[in-house]
């Protein structure tokens, strides 16, 4: 789906957003493909304006936007259109601009994650670990493509209702299988030592260890108490880096019709400025 010429501007929505490395990118991937006049922008609007505020961006040159924190579902419901993804994971991460003008919601957090992961997971048994946004897209990926999907959470009552919704299995302690997949915010905290991150998790150092493959969404520039254990224990990791940088080339090629050029978006999410 390409762009109209003069609407070349990009950006991601969220409150806040001064942290997004979504900006620098997808702004090295238009210099890599010296795609002149396409830029991308942080977009920080508070909730109470958003409804409002997305409209408006069309008129001013903008093709789309990312959507983050905290108005993934209000992207769906502000949309004219939305694509099956979207609608049944229940939130946006990708809003559309149509040459009609219409605003169309698509979410590629659910793809980007499948994308990042090293094996397909058709028959596999996932703990995922949350019951939030991340969650939420994470289950309903593992769930399409087939994989049994276990969902435990701080909040046991948060993984039924999310479990039940999505055709999961709520757990009450993180079980053995093939794949585990931290959705928690756990780690976002770098203070915390390795030991208080798991139990927070309800895992020990051994019990990650037998986990084939670990994969974390939260992102940071060192790597997260869960990923450093699971690689001393010679688990397959994926860190939260690179499923921002699948989601996002997903998100690119929507916007642009072009390729994305995922080294380069690569290397530009782990430049620490
Ligand atoms: P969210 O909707 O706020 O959900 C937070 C989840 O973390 C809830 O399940 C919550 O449990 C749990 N949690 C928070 N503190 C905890 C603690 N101390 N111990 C145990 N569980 C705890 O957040 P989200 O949008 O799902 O995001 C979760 C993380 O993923 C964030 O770090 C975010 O930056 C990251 N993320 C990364 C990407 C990416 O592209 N890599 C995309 C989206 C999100 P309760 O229900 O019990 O409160």
């Amino acid at each position: 789906m390409g762009a109209e010429l003069s609407n070349r501007r990009l950006g991601v929505l969220g409150w806040p957003v001064a942290h997004s490395r979504s900006p620098a990118i997808h702004n090295a991937a238009f210099s890599a493909l010296k795609m002149e006049g396409w830029r991308y922008q942080r977009l920080p609007v508070p909730p109470h304006l958003f409804e409002q505020t997305v409209p408006a961006l069309h008129a001013a040159g903008f093709a789309g936007a990312n959507v983050t924190i905290p108005h993934k579902r209000a992207a769906l419901q502000i949309a004219d259109d939305a694509s099956a993804t979207a609608r049944e994971v229940g939130a946006a991460n990708t809003l559309i601009f149509l040459d009609s003008g219409e605003l169309r919601a698509e979410n590629t957090d659910a793809p980007g994650i499948l994308a990042a992961l090293p094996v397909p997971v058709a028959g596999l048994d996932a703990v995922v670990l949350g019951a939030g946004g991340s969650a939420r897209a994470a289950i309903w990926a593992l769930a399409s493509a087939g994989a049994n999907v276990f969902v435990w959470n701080r909040t046991g009552a948060r993984a039924k209702a999310l479990a039940q919704e999505l055709g999961a299995e709520a757990v009450s302690t993180p079980l053995p299988a093939q794949l585990l997949v931290n959705c928690t915010s756990v780690g976002l905290e770098r203070s915390a030592s390795e030991d208080a991150a798991l139990n927070q998790m309800q895992l020990t150092a051994d019990q990650v260890g037998r986990y084939p493959y670990v994969v974390d969404l939260v992102y940071s520039d060192a790597p997260t108490p869960l990923l450093a254990v699971a690689a001393r224990h010679g688990c397959e990791t994926v860190d939260g880096l690179e499923i921002l940088v699948r989601q996002g080339a997903l998100s690119f090629e929507m916007w642009t019709g072009v390729a994305p050029p995922l080294a380069v978006m690569r290397e530009a999410a782990r430049r620490v400025d």
